[in-house]
Formats: C-alpha cells, structure tokens, sequence
C-alpha cells in the first residue's frame, strides 16, 4: 500500500501558509508501514484538483486530500472529486443534521451557504467532523481509495486518527518494515563505503540516509537490517531516532557515573550538547 497527498487551497502556494498537514499525514502513516510516493499542493480551481487526482491515481493506491470542503464557493474539492469519478454529488441528511447540532450547541443558526457541505459524491462516506462543520469523505472505487479530508490542521488530524489510520490499519495488507540505526562519527559517503563491501547495488538502494549535523539515520529494510547492524556495529547509537547526548545520558545515569568537560576550541558546544537533553544536571 502507498499514498499520494493532495493539498488544496491558494494560500499554501502564496506562501502565506506552511503545508503542515502533508507533513504530518506522511509521519503518521509511515509509522504504521505507509509510504509516501508524492505530495502535489494545488490552487482553489477544478481543473488543478482533477489533474493531480490524476496524476496521484498513477502513483499510488490511496491519495489523501486536505483543504477546500469549506462552505464557500471557493472551496471546490468535492465538486473536483465527484467530475473526476463522473459522478453527481447527493444529499445527506444524516450530515446536515449534524452540522445543525454543532450550530445549535453554540446557539448559533446554520447559515444556509453550509447546506452545500451536506453533498457529497455518490459514493463517498461522510467522515464525521467532531470539530467543525465540513465532513470529510471516504472512497473505495477501482481498487484505490481516495480520502478527503479539511484544511484546518486540528480537523483535519483527528480525522487522520479517528478514521483513516484505523481504516488503513484493517487493510490487512502487509506494510514493508524498516529498522531504523542512528549513527554518529561516521559520514554518509564512508557508511556507504562501508555497506557496499557486502550489499548488492539492489540492496543499497533500498536503504534510506536521512544525514545531519550529528549524525545519519539510515533506514533499512528488514531483510538486511543484521548484516546493516554487523557493518557499522561501531557508529550505531541507537535502534531509534535518539542522538549520541541522549545514549550517554542514559549510559551515565544506568551506571551513576557522572561527567565534566574542558573544552576550548569548540567553545562550550560539547558541554551544549549534553545539557540540551531534559534531566542532564543529574549526570553533568
Ligand atoms: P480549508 O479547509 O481549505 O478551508 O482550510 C482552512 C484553513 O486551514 C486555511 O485557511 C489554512 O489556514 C489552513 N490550512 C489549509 N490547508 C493547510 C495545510 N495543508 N497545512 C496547514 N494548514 C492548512
Ligand atoms: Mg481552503
């Protein structure tokens, strides 16, 4: 299983807002074996979202769109999403009456532009919004799925974990594992050196290098995870995302040893390091 994400809205490429949602969406799914093939952000227009449906159908199986479900004529998702399937949008009456609950608990009237957001393609799910107004929506149609979601990013991620994490979770398809190594003292080009004496070039190029200032994180698929692990046995910290301060840290707290520096050229940054982890007065 893969997935594309789809950012909707004009801001995002003024620049006046950061797409934070992606970058979520793509952290939250590859923690449970979901990758991410390709985000595309769009403008406002029809015609912009149904290209990069598209093109997402093309990359992935499942594609996740964020932004434009408001009740504005601007936002214009769904409408892309229904002319793409070649489908009519129908009433929910389930939905409406939701959104009229939300208004009256805050003894407001539902301004009748909401209406709009009671129509969703025909067959598309309506994912509840226990937030705001806009739902969002589910659909399963030629073996791909195609998840709508809202723009506002408190919406949008109880949606990713209230609903499609679990519904992608129940796929029962295998998700590829890595096993992540965080490196220190070892620069990118030599940890490659190193692995190309025993992997194939197949091999290497199924190994991801996410380099730093402190360090390289690799990760590496679980097939050559122990051979990965023997090769640079002397530059792994960890088997997660912690750094070298934290390891010593822990080693140092484990053994009720403590330390002190004297630094000169480096100005206090070694000492910097290690303080900058919560809890290292105990040791430092
Ligand atoms: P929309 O659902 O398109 O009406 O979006 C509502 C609001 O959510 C926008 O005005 C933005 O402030 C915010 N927003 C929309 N898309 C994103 C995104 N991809 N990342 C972060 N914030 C967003
Ligand atoms: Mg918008």
């Amino acid at each position: 299983m893969n997935l594309f994400i789809i950012s909707v809205g004009n801001e995002l490429l003024s620049g006046r807002t950061v797409d934070t949602n992606s970058n979520l969406i793509s952290k939250s799914l590859a923690a449970i074996g979901i990758e991410t093939t390709g985000k595309l952000s769009v403008p406002d227009e029809k015609r912009a979202i149904m290209e990069a449906i598209c093109f997402a159908r093309r990359m992935a199986d499942t594609i996740i769109i964020t932004g434009g479900l408001g009740p504005t004529p601007d936002d214009v998702t769904v409408e892309a999403i229904a002319e793409f399937l070649g489908e009519k949008l129908v009433f929910h009456e389930d939905v409406l009456n939701r959104m009229k609950e939300h208004f009256d608990s805050r003894r407001l009237v539902m301004p009748e532009n909401n209406i709009r957001q009671a129509y969703l393609p025909e067959s598309a799910i309506p994912i509840p919004n226990s937030i705001g107004t806009a739902p969002g929506l589910f659909i399963k149609k030629d073996s791909k799925r195609i998840f709508a979601i809202p723009g506002f990013p408190s919406e949008m991620e109880a949606m990713l974990k209230r609903f499609i994490i679990p519904e992608l979770s129940d796929t029962g398809e295998l998700p590829e594992r890595f096993e992540l190594f965080s490196t220190a003292q070892i620069p990118e080009s030599q940890i490659l050196a190193t692995l190309e004496k025993k992997l194939s070039r197949d091999s290497l190029m199924r190994i991801r290098f996410y380099p730093s200032y402190t360090g390289v994180n690799l990760y590496v698929p679980k097939e050559t995870a122990t051979i990965v692990r023997e090769l640079l046995s002397d530059y792994i910290v960890a088997n997660s995302e912690k750094k070298l301060e934290q390891v010593i840290g822990e080693i140092l707290r484990a053994r009720g040893q403590s330390l002190s520096v004297a630094e000169s050229c480096s100005g206090g940054m070694l000492a910097s390091r290690i303080v900058s982890v919560p809890g290292s007065s105990d040791y430092f």
